[in-house]
């Protein structure tokens, strides 16, 4: 299986469309960023950057928030195999895949899909669910049943790869998450999570939200994540600004995470300051848990004003906006070294 990581180097190296400069090279020590003055979208860790220019297509031809985190969305749910998004994610302990996905809108329209099977685009599920029911939130067998009457065709979406991944894990069946385990590069890593989680804000100055994700590996059947809990994983207000999460959705769906660093912003803070704030909040609820796992937020202010901030160091995040495509920056984070 090809991880993320791989796939960006080899994008950096075709010198392709995305023309993707090396990791390293995007990388900066820049926690906070400036005002946009137009479009500008910001997702989570290092897939971002091409997510990112799957939204900045739909942005930079003057569509909407809305429809550009939609398809930056939809590109990592399948443009890409790795082990947390989408059509390559782990399973659950039972060895079955589940998808959650969520969409938010600036004027407070959401739709959401939870422990979703064997549908490739989750994203556009929750999208239709926001547009074509009155409910906000619908879940496994229900919401198959609804894609399949809205034309998503049903499909296997597991892969050998992931099959032989979970033959592997059943040897310990140890549930243990690990912090920023794509980002450790560790050969044949069997224990991890991460969250497509992406903020945009388009020329008309409208903000949209989207997250997606296959949750925990190895998760408890029927566990379902922050990622399509509307004010866990995400939240947006054309008021204030937008929120996004990635890291262990427990401790979101506990803070009711997103929502709050909205409401920190509502209060004044900038989006560093209230992602900041947010995870000492995490910290001060559960300390001892907090040092051995991982939780991200990510912001965007309705100036376009971006921060991000982290438990422990490793978080990264992706900025597209007019100036810059592939720019990948270092999040700040409470603890000093990546924990156990
Ligand atoms: N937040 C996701 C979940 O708990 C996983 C992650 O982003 O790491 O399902």
């Amino acid at each position: 299986m090809t991880t993320r990581r791989e796939f960006l180097q080899q994008m950096a190296l075709a010198g392709g469309a995305l023309a993707l400069p090396g990791i390293a090279s995007a990388t900066s020590k820049q926690p906070v960023i400036a005002a946009a003055n137009g479009a500008r979208v910001v997702s989570t860790w290092d897939f971002g950057v091409p997510a990112n220019q799957a939204a900045w297509n739909v942005l930079r031809a003057g569509g909407t928030a809305l429809d550009a985190v939609e398809q930056g969305a939809r590109w990592a749910e399948t443009g890409l195999c790795n082990s947390t998004v989408g059509h390559c994610g782990y399973p659950d302990r039972d060895g079955v895949l589940t998808l959650d996905a969520s969409i938010m809108d600036g004027d407070g329209r959401c739709g959401a899909v939870a422990a979703l099977e064997d549908i490739d685009h989750p994203v556009s599920v929750a999208r239709r669910v926001m547009e074509q029911t009155p409910h906000v939130l619908l879940v496994g067998q229900g919401a198959q049943q609804f894609a399949v009457e809205q034309g998503f065709e049903k499909q296997s979406l597991l892969t050998p790869e992931a099959v032989q991944a979970w033959e592997e894990w059943k040897k310990t069946s140890r549930y243990q998450p690990q912090i920023n385990a794509e980002r450790r590069l560790i050969p044949g890593n069997s224990q991890n999570h991460d969250t497509l989680g992406m903020l945009a804000i388009d020329q008309r100055g409208n903000l949209a939200g989207a997250c997606t994700t296959s949750g925990m590996a190895w998760k408890l059947r029927g566990r379902v994540g922050d990622s399509p809990i509307v004010g866990a994983g995400l939240y947006v207000d054309n008021e204030v600004g937008a929120a996004t999460a990635s890291g262990v959705g427990e401790e979101m769906i506990r803070n009711a995470a997103s929502f709050l660093v909205v409401e920190l912003m509502r209060q004044g803070r900038s989006p560093m300051d209230a992602c900041r704030e947010a995870i000492d909040r995490v910290v001060r609820k559960r300390p001892e848990a907090s040092k051995s796992l991982q939780v991200c937020f990510l912001a965007i202010n309705r100036h376009g004003e971006v921060g991000a901030f982290a438990l422990h160091p490793g978080f990264v995040y992706a900025v597209c906006d007019a100036q810059r495509q592939d720019a990948l920056l270092d999040s700040g984070a409470v603890y000093p070294g990546e924990g156990a």
